[in-house]
């Protein structure tokens, strides 16, 4: 079963992906963390990505297409795969369509996480993790015992470039203008699944959960 997961930056698809993935044992494949990788290994890729992703706009279709076929053409992903922030445009569906028509493959359900901008807004800006450790903490969900510095070694605590609140309403209108019309898109091919994300994690993973089992 090969499943995407859609939905607004601070949806919590990140998360969701995680524990989806584990549940039917499909390979886990998200583009924001694979460019991550790509930036801190410093390879050409990555050095190309790095000013797109700061700045909160998309990496040219091109390169992540190629980038994401790589990672699904892996032995791992031949029982299933699991998409996180990929396709983020029509033009990248339709590539991922085709290229996986080629290989005998589809996409069976497609997860579209709704939830608003305001709640989106405040989960995105409030994220601090521990730049030593990589322990999160939260403002307002899981806030440090002492403000600004991680519980466990004190260090000051760093937010992602992409959290601060001008990048965020950027990211916010990249997703209304470039990865909203994919929401048609996947309801014309009959494969669109809407759920709830507002919830807590254990309540929105039995959502999907469900529709995967439901589909
Ligand atoms: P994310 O962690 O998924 O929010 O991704 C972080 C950044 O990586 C985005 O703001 C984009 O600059 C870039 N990115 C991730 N996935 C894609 C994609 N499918 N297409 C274009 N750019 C992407």
């Amino acid at each position: 079963m090969n499943l995407v997961l859609l939905g607004p930056p601070g949806a919590g698809k990140g998360t969701q992906a995680v524990r989806i993935a584990k549940a039917f044992g499909l390979l886990h494949l998200s583009s924001g963390d694979i460019l991550r990788a790509e930036r801190k290994a410093q390879t050409e890729l990555g050095r190309k990505a790095q000013d797109y992703m700061d700045r909160g706009v998309l990496v040219p279709d091109d390169l992540i297409l190629a980038m994401m076929m790589v990672h699904i053409a892996k032995p791992e992903a031949a029982k299933g795969f699991l998409l996180d922030g990929f396709p983020r445009t029509v033009a990248q569906a339709e590539g991922l369509d085709q290229r996986l028509a080629a290989r005998g493959a589809r996409i069976r359900i497609v997860v579209n996480m709704v939830i608003d901008d305001v709640e989106v807004t405040a989960r995105l800006t409030g994220r601090w993790s521990c730049p030593k450790d990589g322990r999160p903490f939260h403002e307002t969900f899981s806030p440090p015992k002492k403000s600004g510095v991680c519980d466990d070694c004190g260090t000051p605590l760093t937010r992602r470039k992409d959290d601060e609140p001008d990048v965020v309403s950027q990211r916010l209108r990249t997703y209304h203008a470039e990865t909203k019309p994919l929401v048609k898109y996947y309801t014309e091919a009959g494969i669109l699944k809407n759920v709830d994300a507002t919830g807590g994690v254990d309540q929105v993973t039995a959502l999907i959960e469900k529709v995967c089992r439901t589909a």
